[in-house]
Formats: C-alpha cells, structure tokens, sequence
C-alpha cells in the first residue's frame, strides 16, 4: 500500500505565513501521522500474523488506526485500555465508536501494557501505545521526503518544521530525515518526560528536535476554553479543521515563539480530526458551545 503525497498549502495567520503539510487529507480512513506510523505495518509480508494486540487510552488516534489496518489485513484486533466510562459504553461515539465499527475488540485492565503483552502469543503481533516505535521511521522517512520536494517547488530558503507531539515518534525521525530544524512541544506529560520518549527509540541525542515549551502547563485532553477559542479562529480564519486534542496546544505554544526563530515555518497537520466528534461532544456538555 502507498499513499499519494499529501498537500503542502501556503496560508497567513495573525499575520504570520506559514506553509501546512495537510497530512490529514492522507487517506480518508487513517489518521495522518498514524498512517506514516503504520506504513511499515502495512507493507510487511506477515505469513503467520493473526492478530494484532494494542493498548492506550479509549478515544486514541492509534487505536482507531490500528482498526482500519487490522480490517484491511484481515487480522483481530485487540486492544487494552484502563477503564471504559459506563457513560461511553452506553452512547459510543467517535474513535472509540468507530474502531468498535471496525471489529475492535477492546478490554478494560489496570494494567494495560502488562495485560496486552501477556495475552500476546507467536502469532500475534503487538504495537506499542501511540505507535512507538521503531518501524515507525519507515513511514515518516517518506513524510520527509516529500517534504524535501514541496520546500524545493515553492522555493522555500529558510525552511523550519513545527509539529506537536504525543509520544514524539513523529518528530524525532523527521529531524533525523531532514536537513533543517524541527521543532515541536509537548502535549502529553512534562517536556522531560518527552525526552525520555525519544531516548527509549533513540540513543543519537544529536537528533532530537527542540522543544517550545510554555509557563503554562496543559493537561493531556483536558477542556480548556482559551484553546477552544484558538481552534475555532484556525478554523474560520484558514478553513482548515485541526485535531482537538494536540493541534490547540501546539499552536498556542507556536505563537508564543514564532516571532523568535528565524525562517520560514511549516506547520505539520497530523490528522486526528476523526477524534473530535468526542471532544465536542465534551465541550458541548461542559460549556455548552458547539
Ligand atoms: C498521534 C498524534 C500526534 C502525536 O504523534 P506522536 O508521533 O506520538 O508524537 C499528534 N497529532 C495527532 C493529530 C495525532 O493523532
């Protein structure tokens, strides 16, 4: 399987220019970067994989990825994750709903990851949280390939990449692909505990992208008005809907730097977008915006 190269799409936001990779518009079924992510995945000959084994949070990205793959190789998939609200169970809706569509089977464990590499026998094949891991490289390799020909046919001089990040994984091998500075933030756990991320894929620290932090803290899915209000003038400002759960951070953290670093920014679009019908559906019921 292989993906046409997505767009490169030039754009003005409070009076910034910056170019968007639109890695959402990949393919209809997968999220962006999880595509990239899974690339390997779906083009490995596996002559005795049955299943594939999984684990994380019940609204994931990867989770519902892994759905679509597991459907297109005809494999099960099994997924862990700590506690399903009665509430979700009851009205599914979004990754979790789609995936479930998909054929997921999914089960609850306070310990995920022991319990998803327990059940994991020879014929299975497990991936880890968020994809990371090493076979991810395969696919954002290409990502960074085709972003090499985009920055060729606009002419771009001083090119710089900025993307946010969950566990990293996307980040640390496109700096290792490309020939000019990625930058990125954190948007699950602590800037430190990103590091420790990469350092867990990588031993090479000299291939790390720069991290743009924020006195503030964010907290992983959390609701937060002021970044809602940021999504939605992204959205009618540049017509383009960003995932809810990573992108508000990360321009939020983008904007308090951009007027810093010297050149021209490419903002990576990783897709997600899928996941918001649940975030909105939260916000809905929180703040009554829709
Ligand atoms: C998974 C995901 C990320 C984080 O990717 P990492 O490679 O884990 O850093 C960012 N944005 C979106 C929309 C995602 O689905």
């Amino acid at each position: 399987m292989t993906f046409n190269p997505s767009p490169f799409e030039k754009y003005n936001f409070k009076n910034q220019q910056i170019y968007i990779k639109r890695d959402d518009l990949l393919h209809i079924d997968f999220s962006g970067n999880k595509a990239r992510k899974f690339h390997w995945f779906l083009n490995q000959e596996f002559t005795n994989i049955k299943r594939v084994i999984s684990f994380g949070s019940n609204q994931s990205n990867a989770m519902y990825s892994l759905s679509v793959m597991a459907q297109l190789r005809g494999w099960e998939f099994i997924y862990f994750c700590d506690h399903i609200p009665h509430f979700l169970k009851e009205n599914p809706i979004g990754n979790y709903k789609y995936a479930l569509q998909n054929g997921m089977q999914i089960l609850e464990s306070k310990n995920r990851k022991d319990d998803a590499y327990l059940y994991t026998s020879k014929n299975d094949l497990i991936i880890e949280e968020g994809g990371r891991q090493k076979e991810a490289e395969f696919g954002v390799k290409i990502l960074a390939e085709e972003l090499i020909k985009d920055i060729q046919n606009e002419g771009i001089t001083n090119p710089y990449i900025y993307l946010p990040s969950g566990t990293g994984t996307t980040a640390l091998y496109l700096q290792k692909h490309l020939p000019f500075r990625v930058f990125t933030c954190s948007c699950v756990g602590s800037d430190e505990y990103l590091k420790e991320q990469w350092k867990m894929v990588e031993d090479d620290e000299s291939i790390f992208p720069i991290i743009l932090s924020s006195p503030k803290k964010y907290h992983y899915g959390k609701l937060d008005k002021e970044l809602y209000a940021l999504w939605s003038e992204l959205k009618s400002d540049m017509g383009i809907t960003f995932d809810l759960m990573y992108d508000p951070v990360g321009w939020k953290k983008f904007l308090l730097h951009v007027k810093q670093i010297n050149g021209t920014p490419i903002f990576i679009h990783q897709g997600g977008v899928k996941g918001n019908e649940s975030m909105l559906e939260r916000y809905k019921r929180k703040y009554g915006i829709i």
